[in-house]
C-alpha cells in the first residue's frame, strides 16, 4: 500500500520490521502532496529536504521511530517558519522547538510541514489566513473548518500521517469533525505549551489530528505531561492510553445534554448524532439525559474572554522584537502602530479592539469579570453532570461543512460554528471528534463528527468510548477522491 495512506500504528509495524525506511515514508508523503496539495492547500510551508535529513537518521526502534507528523504553524520548530498564518510574522523563523516537537523527536517522530491555519488561530474556516484558504479534502469548493484547517486537511486528505494543532475554542474537534478525521482536545494542564504561540492562555491546549482513535491515544501519550517551561502544565501521572482501548463501553454511563439538540436545528446533524447514540447503547452503553443550563451562554462570555486575553497576548507583535516592521517608522508608537495595522488581519484586530475594550477600567466589571462568572457556572453544570455521567456525547458542530466565502461577511455566523466546543474549553475538560457519518450536499457526501466530553484528565474513558464505537463503524476508512 501507498505508505502516505497508512496510520500511525499501521505504519509502525512496518517501520519496526523493517518493511519500509523512514525515507521512503517521506518520499511517499511528497509524492502525494506533489498530487493533491494544489488542491487542497494545507501547508504554508513544505521543506521535503530538512524532512529527508532528519528521516534518514530517524531510529526506527523508538515507539515513534520514523513517524511523520505534520504541524500547526503556531507551534515552534527549531529552524522553521513560525508564521502562525500572519504577515506580521512573516520571515520569523522559530529559535527553539516547542515542548510537544521535544517530546516527539525523542520518541522518533519527525516534524514536517507547517500546516495552514486561521491567522494566529482566530476563526472556524481557516479563510483568516494570510496564506489564503486552506480546502476541504471532501469538496474543494468548502471550508475545512479552523482554526487548524491545515491540520485536518492535511490528515484526512493523506498528505500526512497525523499532525498536531492546538484548540482554544474548538479548533482541533470542529475541523477533524468537517475533514472526516479523529481530533482530540486534551484536558487544560494535560499538554505543555511551551512554544505554542499564545492565543487565549487559559484555554489554548496543543493535541492530536490522526486516521484512528488508537493513533489518537499513542499521540497524546507522547505529548502528555508535565513541563516546568509551562507553569499550567500539571503533574499528573500519563497513562498508557492505548492500553485501556479495548475495554468497550458496556455499562458506560453517556450523558446526552438537551441543550444541545435544539429546535431548528440541522436535520442531518441531528439524525446523525442520534444514530451514534443508538450504536452506543447497542454496544452496551447506557444513555442517560442530563441538562448543561447554562450552554447558552458560553459563546457569548468566551468572545469576551479569549479576546480580552488575545488583546494582552498579541502585544508582544510590535514590529521590534519579531517578525515584519514597517521600514520608515517615525519613531516608536509609529513604528508599532503602522507595524501592527498592516501586519494583522481584520478578524485579529477585531479580537484585539473587543479585548481591549472588555478589560478597560469602566467596563472590566460590565464585561470580562461578568464573563469569568459565568464561566464558573459553566463549569459547575459539568461537576453536576458527571454526578449522573462518566462522559458526555453531543454532535461536534451544527452543520456541515459550510463554502468558502458563505460566512466571511458575518462574524456571527462565524462565531456559532464553535457553539457545541465551547464550553468544554471554558470548562478544562477534554474533548474528542470521531467521524459518525456523511451527509449529502450538491450531492457530495461530507462527514459529520460525533463529539465526547469526558471529565478533567478522564482521556482514558474519552478514547475507549470512541474506540468502541469507531471500530463498530465503517466512517474512518472512507477516503476523499481527490
Ligand atoms: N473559532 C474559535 C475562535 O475563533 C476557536 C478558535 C480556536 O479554538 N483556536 O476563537
Amino acid at each position: 500500500m501507498n505508505p502516505a495512506f497508512e496510520n500511525i500504528t499501521s505504519l509502525r509495524a512496518k517501520l519496526a520490521a523493517r518493511d519500509i525506511t523512514p525515507t521512503e515514508v517521506i518520499e511517499a508523503l511528497r509524492a502525494r502532496c506533489t498530487q493533491v496539495e494544489p488542491s487542497v492547500s494545507a501547508f504554508n510551508h513544505l521543506d521535503w529536504d530538512t524532512a529527508l535529513r532528519e528521516a534518514a537518521t530517524a531510529d526506527a526502534s523508538l515507539p515513534l521511530g520514523g513517524v511523520p507528523i505534520a504541524i500547526k504553524d503556531v507551534i515552534a520548530v527549531k529552524g522553521q517558519p513560525c508564521t502562525c498564518s500572519s504577515k506580521i510574522l512573516k520571515g520569523h523563523t522559530a529559535v527553539y522547538d516547542a515542548g510537544v516537537i521535544e517530546r516527539l523527536r525523542s520518541l522518533g517522530a519527525v516534524p514536517v510541514g507547517r500546516c495552514n491555519m486561521d491567522e494566529f488561530a482566530m476563526g472556524s474556516s481557516t479563510e483568516n489566513s494570510a496564506d489564503g484558504p486552506t480546502r476541504n479534502p471532501w469538496d474543494t469548493s468548502r471550508i475545512p473548518g479552523g482554526s487548524s484547517g491545515g491540520s485536518a486537511a492535511c490528515v484526512a486528505a493523506h498528505e500526512a500521517i497525523a499532525s498536531l494543532g492546538s484548540d482554544t475554542g474548538g479548533s482541533i474537534r470542529q475541523p477533524a469533525a468537517l475533514c472526516g478525521c479523529v481530533g482530540l482536545k486534551p484536558t487544560y494542564g494535560r499538554v505543555s505549551r511551551y512554544g505554542l504561540v499564545a492565543f487565549a492562555s487559559s484555554l489554548d491546549q496543543i493535541g492530536p489530528f490522526t486516521k484512528t482513535v488508537r493513533d489518537a491515544a499513542t499521540l497524546l501519550g507522547a505529548i502528555s505531561g508535565r513541563d516546568p517551561r509551562d507553569c499550567t502544565s500539571l503533574d499528573q501521572p500519563v497513562p498508557d492510553y492505548t492500553a485501556s482501548l479495548e475495554q468497550g463501553v458496556k455499562g458506560l454511563r453517556i450523558g446526552v445534554p438537551k441543550e444541545y439538540f435544539i429546535e431548528g436545528m440541522d436535520k442531518d446533524v441531528e439524525q446523525t448524532t442520534r444514530q451514534a447514540l443508538d450504536q452506543l447503547a447497542k454496544l452496551g452503553a447506557e444513555l442517560v439525559d442530563i441538562s448543561l443550563p447554562h450552554t447558552n451562554y458560553a459563546l457569548s462570555s468566551y468572545y469576551i474572554i479569549a479576546p480580552a486575553e488575545a488583546s494582552a497576548n498579541l502585544a508582544r507583535f510590535d514590529g521590534v522584537r519579531y517578525g515584519a516592521r514597517v521600514p520608515d517608522g517615525k519613531d516608536v508608537l509609529d513604528v508599532y502602530s503602522r507595524t501592527r495595522a498592516l501586519g494583522f488581519g481584520n478578524e485579529v484586530k477585531r479580537r484585539i479592539i473587543l479585548g481591549t475594550y472588555v478589560l478597560s477600567s469602566g467596563y472590566y466589571d460590565a464585561y470580562y469579570l461578568r464573563a469569568q462568572k459565568v464561566r464558573t457556572l459553566i463549569r459547575k453544570d459539568f461537576e453536576e453532570a458527571w454526578k449522573k455521567c462518566d462522559i458526555i456525547a453531543t454532535p461536534t458542530t451544527p452543520t456541515p461543512a459550510f463554502k468558502l466565502g458563505e460566512k466571511t461577511g458575518d462574524p456571527i455566523q462565524m462565531y456559532l460554528s464553535d457553539v457545541f466546543t465551547i464550553a468544554v474549553n471554558m470548562a478544562g475538560l477534554c474533548g474528542l471528534s470521531l467521524p459518525c457519518g456523511f451527509v449529502q450536499r450538491d450531492s457530495t457526501d461530507l462527514p459529520l463528527g460525533l463529539q465526547f466530553i469526558g471529565k478533567a484528565f478522564d482521556e482514558a474513558t474519552l478514547l475507549r468510548a470512541s474506540h468502541a464505537y469507531e471500530q463498530s463503524t465503517e466512517w474512518h476508512t472512507r477516503r476523499p477522491v481527490l
